[in-house]
């Protein structure tokens, strides 16, 4: 109501790389250095919300949904510890871990990343693929393009192919008119992630506010309007696609809901799926 401003203290969250290190090596890395693991079972996701809300200073949990990420008290700071260095943790919060979980493709699959860098989601697709198969991992920014690159290296991924390119430029048959059928085509890609730039309004401490300005109002438009293009675009250029993951780290209904539904609206060969049923707050 009004103009209220509420704070909202994200816990943190470390994805293990489990293409490097198992889950429980890590946590009893972890125990070694100091921490406690809390193992409260949790009757529902509601009651493990609650638990988390309690964690103290070098306290963690295995996080409900996914059994390889860990979350830890909002303050904890992850920056040279070896486990970061070597690239065996990922600093990855948990909903940029659920669009890859949700994509699930299985070991050999073909997947295409179309907005990748820098590359969180795409190697936690490596992982969940146990490094076999293929990722076509686009992104159109150089700079964020070559973090990728460096990350990917480091966290140990080998079965994505990276590409700087638009991947507006790219249809099944390859990039282009031109170079059709002369370069990679992805005639076989089974899989996709549609991860667009957006206002980054979920990340990090949130601040919620219940009313926008019209310099927001103007900002989520051509936001939108931009994420419509991919996610068209990506639903009607790769035939073979069987499932399809759209995903932003924004809490605005206009890049999300409002986006999908337009989609599906012109894409009437995709259908929506409920997935992660114990997550009951949506939206
Ligand atoms: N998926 C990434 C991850 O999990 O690390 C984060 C992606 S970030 C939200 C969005 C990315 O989309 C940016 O790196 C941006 O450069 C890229 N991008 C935006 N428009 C694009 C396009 N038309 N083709 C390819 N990449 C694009």
């Amino acid at each position: 109501q009004g103009d209220e401003e509420t704070k909202i203290k994200l816990p943190r969250y470390v994805r293990v790389n489990t293409l490097q290190a198992t889950t429980a090596d890590v946590v009893e890395h972890f125990q070694k250095d100091g921490f406690i693991h809390v193992r409260h079972i949790c009757r529902d996701y509601n009651e493990f919300l609650t638990e988390v809300g309690k964690l103290k200073a070098k306290e963690f949990m295995t996080d409900y949904t996914l059994k390889d990420l860990l979350v830890f008290h909002p303050g904890t700071s992850f920056f040279g510890h070896m486990l970061y260095d070597r690239g065996d943790i990922i600093l990855q919060d948990k909903a940029s871990c659920l669009a890859a979980s949700a994509l699930a493709p299985p070991p050999g699959s073909k997947v295409i990343d179309s907005c990748a860098a820098p590359g969180n989601k795409t190697s936690y697709l490596a992982a969940i693929m146990e490094n076999k198969g293929k990722i076509h991992a686009f992104d159109r920014d150089a700079h964020r393009f070559s973090t990728m690159q460096t990350m990917l290296l480091k966290a140990g991924v080998l079965c994505a192919v990276c590409k700087n390119l638009d991947f507006l430029t790219v249809n099944w048959k390859g990039r282009n008119a031109n170079d059709a059928g002369c370069g990679s085509s992805y005639d076989d890609v089974e899989f996709m992630l549609v991860d667009p730039s957006c206002s980054g309004s979920g990340r990090n401490d949130v601040t919620t506010s219940s009313s926008k300005s019209k310099l927001l109002i103007g900002r989520l438009k051509s936001l939108s309007n931009f994420q419509s293009m991919l996610l068209n675009h990506a639903m009607r250029n790769f035939p073979s696609v069987q499932r399809l993951v759209y995903s932003t780290c924004s809490i605005h209904k206009e890049e999300n809901e409002d986006v999908v539904l337009d989609a599906l609206q012109r894409n009437k060969h995709f259908r929506l799926v409920r997935i992660f049923p114990e997550i009951i707050s949506r939206g």
